[in-house]
């Protein structure tokens, strides 16, 4: 019996990298998912490939940092789907710009990923609150290596506070959704190859190093390398897991 028979799952961010991984392995596993992205073709695009695969598939254009947006989507994915078991808040974007930066830079960085990074995951889980209460829902929220430490790469200081806020957020809402029955849990995704850090890829193969360096496990993921953890985090094999983070980083943190 596939894991997620009977479910229905909303993933952020799906039109690309590791949210579309995620969204075509609930797919594999039975779910009817929906695939939300501010960038609705893409998201059309995976949905469609997803049916072709035969899995059920929708897709909406959705930007996270739209309240309002959030709010309506609910509402059109409760009347036109049905009842949301699954949300997968995935969406998000880095940059790797210090503090000491050009001020405008500096400001720009800190609003556009505090926006979407942190303040995206709870518009969408505040929209979608009802059904998940209602269902015993599961909540897999996106966090990163940066939920517990600045990089030894250049990076921005609002990205890792943007990532710590999503692990406190997924703790608080653990603690406050329990007796409901709905699980929350996060995934913290290592050095993942997807379209966020293609250039630094492409230019940059030394930073790509260090990353190395400190991967026991010695290559950098893949976002079908995210898909177990994801689908465990959503399924009943997790029933008694909430409030953790599952660390998906080739055993970065160890070194
Ligand atoms: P990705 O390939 O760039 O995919 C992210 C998707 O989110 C893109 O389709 C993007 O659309 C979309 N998006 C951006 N802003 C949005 C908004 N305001 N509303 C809705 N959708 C929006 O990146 P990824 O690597 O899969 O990252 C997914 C998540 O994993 C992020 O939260 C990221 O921080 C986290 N993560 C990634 C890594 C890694 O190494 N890749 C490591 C740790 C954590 P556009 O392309 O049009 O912007």
């Amino acid at each position: 019996m596939p894991l997620l028979d009977n479910h229905i799952a909303v993933v952020t961010g799906a039109g690309s990298g590791i949210g579309r991984a995620i969204a075509a392995g609930y797919a594999k596993e039975g779910a009817r998912v929906v695939l939300l992205d501010v960038n609705g073709e893409a998201a059309a695009a995976a949905a469609k490939e997803i049916r072709a695969a035969g899995g059920r598939a929708e897709s909406f254009a959705l930007d996270v940092t739209k309240r309002g947006d959030c709010v309506a989507m609910a509402k059109q994915v409760a009347a036109e789907v049905g009842p949301v078991t699954i949300l997968v808040n995935n969406a998000g974007i880095a940059r790797r710009n210090g503090m000491l930066g050009a001020d405008d830079a500096v400001i720009n960085d800190w609003e556009d990923i505090i926006s979407i990074n942190l303040t995206g995951v709870f518009n969408v889980t505040h929209a979608f609150l009802a059904p998940l209460r209602a269902n015993r829902g599961r909540i897999v929220n996106i966090g990163s290596i940066q939920s517990f430490v600045h990089l030894r790469t250049p990076s921005s200081p609002a990205y890792t506070a943007s990532k710590h806020g999503v692990l406190g957020f997924t703790k608080a809402l653990a603690a406050e959704l329990g007796k409901d029955g709905v699980r929350v849990n996060a995934i913290g995704p290592g050095f993942i190859e997807t379209p966020l850090n293609e250039r630094v890829r492409a230019s940059n193969p030394d930073l790509v190093k260090v990353f190395m360096d400190h991967t026991p496990l010695g290559r950098p993921g893949k976002p079908e390398d995210i898909v177990g953890p994801a689908i465990f985090l959503a399924s009943d094999l997790s029933a008694y897991v909430s409030g953790s983070i599952v660390m998906v980083d080739g055993g970065y943190r160890t070194i």
